[in-house]
């Protein structure tokens, strides 16, 4: 919550507040996350408007989760751009709520801006790096940390059937002795 108060109505004010927040539960995807109570450190610009407080600035922190393809432990650090309008209580229209962000007792909540932009910035299937070749289907090594990794059935997809046809074709001979 950032209090509002110190700042002013008359347009044109503005104020710099930097602080450092502990995170929320969940702020991420499943698969990437920051930490809950992680810091996260905010800089922001708060400048009042006619209609209410712009918000604009940046949110800082680190990131946990795991590789989408070998399920590889990942840490890294993330950097979003925010940037929001909350309207004066007294200048949204009833039932606006919904759609715009709203100053309740001169109070900004910057919980949804903070998810919504890290939601945003976090990639779809988080990778440990950028060729990962994720897990043997065979026995579920890591093949990053072992690239010649090989199976001795392992042979080319197009034997492996054939082999699979002869042995079909042998068994049925054994059924009809
Ligand atoms: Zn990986
Ligand atoms: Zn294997």
């Amino acid at each position: 919550m950032l209090d509002t108060r110190e700042l002013g109505r008359r347009p044109g004010s503005q104020r710099q507040v930097s602080r450092t927040v502990p995170a929320p539960a969940d702020l991420g995807i499943e698969v990437l996350q920051v930490p809950e109570g992680s810091p996260v450190e905010l800089d922001l610009r708060l400048e009042a408007v006619m209609e209410g407080v712009l918000v604009t600035g940046t949110a800082q922190a680190s990131l946990a989760g795991e590789c989408a393809r070998c399920l590889e432990s990942i840490t890294d650090e993330i950097e979003v751009d925010l940037q929001e309008l909350y309207v004066y209580e007294d200048h949204a229209l009833p039932g606006e709520g919904d759609e715009v962000s709203v100053l309740q007792d001169d109070l900004i909540d910057l919980e949804p801006l903070l998810r919504d932009a890290v939601v945003l910035a976090l990639p779809f299937q988080p990778l440990c790096m950028d060729d990962c070749p994720g897990l043997c289907p065979e026995c579920g090594a890591r093949l990053a940390d072992d690239p010649d990794h090989a199976h001795d059935a392992a042979v080319d997809p197009r034997w492996a059937a054939l082999a699979e046809l002869t042995e079909a074709h042998q068994t049925g001979q054994t059924e009809q002795n």
